[in-house]
């Protein structure tokens, strides 16, 4: 599994990790197979969310016994996000997790809270040890562009937004904010939230092509292609052991540029939204 520096943290991240939306619906003791199987083949990120249900309850159930070998990351929802509010909602999170720290701690989505409040409960948090770093999630350029301002050069790692090879919105700002800032991206949804190509569309048989050519799969090179440039990583979500293991396959994965370009143009871009697209 290739890794590789997150942001401005000095340490390295996994380049494919594990979602966990909607894992707690899938049969238990699979789902925590799943996760663990991936922690095993390298998928050492691991991304969660108060949001998310169980599935806190879940992951700590999948890192029990291995918390030093995974990068775990959950997020505040924007309504608890007031500065104490931010502090008692990481609580709550590491008590459903079963850890006393997060490696980052996340913003889900822009909202009402100012930003200075919800930092100052990061950094709070930061002093005592609950979380290593933090970051945001579906912020747009102006959003990071007023969070750079609140939070203080460098201390933002991370800005985690929708990113699949049907939905490549943040190409044409976020993405090069981002690498100018050394802000890492981490693309969710990347197989679109249970809609990948299917392999009789065009874009499906260029993935099928390029994949037979290197024994990988579709979703291999889908996720390669996610990943192919330094400052992105992927937590695509699998709830079977099966699905973990194709996943983590793309983490040492390489393409040639003509094959990324064969993507490229398989997949365009398409013209910048007013809007960044999220979940
Ligand atoms: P996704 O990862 O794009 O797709 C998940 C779907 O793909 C599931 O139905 C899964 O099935 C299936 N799948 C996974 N690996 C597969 C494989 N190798 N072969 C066939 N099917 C496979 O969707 P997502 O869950 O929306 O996104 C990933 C993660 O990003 C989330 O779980 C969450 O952690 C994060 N996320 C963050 C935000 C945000 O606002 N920050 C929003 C959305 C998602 P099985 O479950 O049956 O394996």
């Amino acid at each position: 599994m290739e890794r590789r520096p997150f942001g401005l943290l000095p340490r390295e991240v996994a380049v494919i990790g594990q979602g966990t939306w909607y894992i707690d619906a899938a049969h238990r003791p699979t789902a925590i197979a799943a996760l663990r199987r991936g922690i095993d083949l390298g998928m050492t990120h691991i991304d969660t969310a108060e949001m998310y249900g169980d599935a806190e309850i879940v992951v700590g159930e999948a890192i029990a016994g291995r918390r030093d070998d995974v990068f775990v990351v959950s997020k505040v929802l924007p309504s608890n996000a007031s500065y104490s509010g931010t502090v008692a909602a990481c609580e709550r999170s590491l008590a459903r997790l079963g850890t006393d720290r997060l490696d980052c701690y996340l913003l889900h989505w822009p909202g009402s809270h100012p930003l200075e409040d919800t930092f100052a409960g990061f950094e709070r948090l930061r002093e005592q040890g609950k979380i290593l770093s933090w970051g945001v999630s579906n912020f747009d350029v102006p959003d990071l562009d007023a969070a750079w301002k609140a939070g203080g050069k460098g201390q933002l790692v991370c800005n985690q937004v929708l990113y699949n090879l049907g939905e490549r919105a943040i190409e044409h700002a976020v993405l090069p904010w981002c690498e100018e800032h050394g802000v890492a991206v981490v693309a969710y949804s990347p197989f679109g939230h249970g809609d990948f190509p299917g392999r009789r569309t065009p874009g499906g048989l260029v993935l099928e092509e390029i994949a037979a050519s290197h024994g990988a799969t579709a979703r291999q090179v889908a996720l390669r292609f996610l990943v192919r440039k330094p400052s992105l990583f992927a937590i695509p979500k699998a709830s079977s052991v099966e699905h973990a293991e194709d996943n983590s396959g793309a983490g040492s994965l390489r393409l040639t540029e003509a094959e990324f370009a064969r993507i490229d143009a398989a997949f365009p871009l398409g013209p910048k939204p007013r809007r960044l697209p999220m979940l």
